[in-house]
């Protein structure tokens, strides 16, 4: 984990002023990969304190567009934010309690970013997202399932 001194050097390294709520948020999406805004207001009301939900969102969409965090959307889900950002990975999301876990790349390095017909579009994204039941999840039998009868 990156300490505060690091997050300030991420901050100025994309020409961002450092400020604390910025370095909290960053700090926070270190350590909660994929969590949605509302767990970062959180993480980031522990650090500091007093701090409004639109400062957070804010300080979020800065650190997107300089592409020090990336904003993921799964279908039905809140927006998540990860700062494991450039690599294209993509994501694989639980149908029953929403977990993400990260998928790399099928066959190495970003391959889905060379379309197989690019339509004359320059692609600098591709987004894949792989839906599914997690482990947890298929451990625990649901209670909507109907008891079994035994007669
Ligand atoms: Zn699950
Ligand atoms: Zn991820």
């Amino acid at each position: 984990m990156p300490a505060t001194e690091d997050f300030e050097l991420i901050l100025r390294g994309a020409d961002l002023r450092v400020t604390r709520p910025r370095v909290a948020t960053l700090a926070a999406v270190h350590e909660h990969p994929h969590a949605d805004t509302h767990a970062i207001v959180d993480a980031v009301r522990e650090d500091l304190g007093e701090v409004s939900t639109q400062a957070v969102y804010d300080v979020l969409r800065a650190l997107a567009e300089a592409g020090l965090v990336r904003r993921i959307e799964p279908a039905g889900s809140p927006a998540r934010y990860e700062s494991r950002t450039g690599d294209n990975h993509h994501h694989v999301v639980c149908r029953s309690c929403g977990a993400i876990a990260d998928v790399d790349c099928a066959t190495g390095s970003t391959p889905c970013l060379t379309a197989s017909n690019a339509n004359g579009f320059v692609i600098d994204e591709a987004e894949v997202t792989y839906w599914g039941i997690c482990p947890e999840c298929a451990a625990t039998p649901r209670d909507t399932e109907p008891e079994p009868v035994n007669n």
